[in-house]
């Protein structure tokens, strides 16, 4: 029998509800139990791909190409659960799928409603991405009580009787506070949003309590009194210095045991998660630190860039460092104080991004990599700007742009590609009038390593390599001939050997670009390869100043 867990938060947002679901999903896979993870967002925009950064935080992409909320970066990070766009829709996506029903006159003359039309949706998606699973745990958007996620926790209240009592579960996470002046522990927001819960018609069967301070015998038997949970599922989420602490923290509180009684789960073997203990120790006692610059352009938040930065943290982990991020906003490089930072880190990264903003600087910052010598990995945007920067200061045309930024640049090294083959094997045609929504290359696609190179000695270990990848424009191979004679040469192409995929530069210690990111795929578990020799010649490049 198939089982749901679904998620929910109260009082407050930004308790982390994303990192508690991606934890319990650790814990039960690692009892042996399938398990996916989806996330219900309730804004009305189709997908985040075309908000900002600044609004929703970095757009994370699955595999197939679904451009979608930060996490399922962190579901994906945690467990071995593979996602795809089913594990993340959003009330856009619902209403959408409904008024076209609608339209095609599916609905027989009905009055579409809320109830049942936009619930039995939900429901749909819910169930569609349940399929093959033991565990279905579903995340809902927002907090108990916004206009905004109504319908999906009525949904999540029907679903009760769809699948009946035993074979769904509902977990609201709270906020404990402590308030220091009176030195004490509050639970009446506690309270307040299990009511609230309860009002909709859900009534939680675990209270996951985030707060600071260890929640006492009395306290978990006063939460459990009046809001009317056993004490056994009044569970404490202690704050974390380190994300990945949280799923060992909860196992310890007893969270998946209480969820496989009240979910009268199978037992399915003994519990075993000793790599990723292994890993979080190692994590928590570096013997060793590396200095990482990311020159970047959404610095004002910084989860514009969270895969990276855990990509980054997972590679140091697996070589035994703790890597220090050294956030330098693209557009301060000129400064004397910014350049000095520069020269004392161990290895740049150059992220993606869009718009022409700090462009010129981030090309100076891969200058700057060049010719120190730094250890630099560009990142789709970054390996754009090191092409555009080796165009103009060693092939010498001064002019040498993409046409994103400057679309009447004389040499456009990096362009629109118009005819390709998408990863379906169909000729794509992109001009640049389509629209903005929906048009990029994106998702996982093949990429040919060629032997002999920095990016085969990274890969040894994958055959066949594949990246995924969000952006429209392209260097193609058919401009490469200059920048090989010079030196770039490309060591990654698509499957049909018309784009690149990645270019490094030879004679430098590691100076790397990726038209793909690949801090989409890195998990603590499984680190990318690329990042991983990226940090070790950072860590090379580290000792080595050490001796001088
Ligand atoms: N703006 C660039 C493009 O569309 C790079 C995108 C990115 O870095 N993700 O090709």
């Amino acid at each position: 029998m198939k089982k749901f867990i679904i998620v929910c938060g109260g009082v407050v947002s930004s308790l982390g509800k994303g990192i508690a679901t991606a934890s319990l999903g650790k814990l039960l896979e690692s009892r042996g139990y399938k398990i996916t993870i989806q996330k219900i967002d309730p804004y009305i925009n189709i997908d985040p791909g075309t908000m900002s950064p600044y609004q929703h935080g970095e757009v994370y992409v699955t595999s197939d190409g679904a451009e979608t909320d930060l996490d399922i970066g962190h579901y994906e990070r945690f467990t071995h659960a593979k996602l795809t766009r089913k594990n993340n829709f959003t009330t856009g996506q619902v209403y959408q799928s409904v008024i076209m029903k609608e339209r095609r006159g599916e609905y027989l003359g009905k009055t579409v409603q809320v109830v049942p039309h936009i619930t039995d949706e939900i429901k749909r998606r819910i169930h569609a991405v349940s399929e093959g699973n033991d565990i279905t745990l579903v995340e809902i958007g927002g907090t108990i009580g916004d206009i905004e996620s109504l319908p999906f926790i009525e949904a999540a209240r029907q679903l009760r009787y769809d699948v009946g009592r035993e074979n769904i579960l509902y977990i609201l996470l709270t906020l404990v506070p402590y308030i220091a002046v009176a030195g004490e522990i509050k639970t009446k927001p506690t309270q307040r949003s299990v009511k609230e819960l309860q009002s909709l018609g859900i009534k939680p069967d675990i209270l996951l309590c985030r707060t600071e301070k260890k929640l006492t015998d009395e306290i978990k038997d006063k939460i459990s009194l009046f809001c009317n949970v056993e004490k056994e599922a009044v569970i404490t989420a202690l704050d974390a210095k380190n994300i990945y602490d949280v799923p060992l923290k909860l196992h310890k509180e007893g969270i998946d045991e209480v969820v496989v009684k009240k979910l009268r789960l199978e037992r399915k073997g003994k519990f075993d998660a000793t790599l990723w203990q292994q890993l979080t120790e190692r994590m928590n006692n570096p013997i060793t630190d590396v200095k990482i610059a990311l020159v970047g352009k959404y610095m004002g938040l910084k989860e514009s860039y969270k895969s990276l930065v855990e990509a980054i943290r997972h590679a140091a982990a697996n070589l035994g460092a703790k890597a220090e991020i050294s956030w330098i906003e693209a557009e301060d490089i000129t400064k004397p104080e910014t350049i000095k930072e520069l020269k004392s880190v161990n290895g740049i990264i150059i992220p993606g991004g869009f718009g022409t903003r700090g462009i010129e600087e981030k090309i100076k910052a891969a200058e700057f990599a060049r010719k120190s010598k730094t250890p630099m990995l560009g990142i789709c945007l970054g390996m754009q700007c090191a092409v555009i920067e080796f165009a103009r200061n060693v092939l010498g045309h001064k002019n040498a742009n993409s046409t994103e930024f400057d679309p009447r640049t004389d040499y456009p090294i990096i362009d629109l590609a118009t005819d390709w083959t998408d990863k379906n094997g169909n000729k794509v045609h992109r001009t640049a009038k389509d629209n903005k929504g929906g048009t990029m290359r994106l998702g996982e696609y093949l990429c040919k390593i060629k032997p002999g190179t920095m990016a085969a000695t990274a890969y040894v270990n994958v055959h066949p390599v594949y990246e995924r990848h969000r952006h429209r424009y392209e260097f193609e191979t058919k401009k490469t001939g200059e920048f090989e004679a010079h030196g770039l040469k490309v060591s990654g192409v698509s499957a049909d050997g018309s784009l690149v995929e990645i270019v490094e530069l030879a004679g430098h210690p590691f100076y790397v670009g990726c038209q793909f990111h690949p801090e989409f795929q890195s998990s603590l578990e499984k680190p990318h390869p690329l990042f991983i020799s990226f940090i070790r010649k950072s860590l090379q490049n580290k000792n080595a100043a050490r001796r001088i």
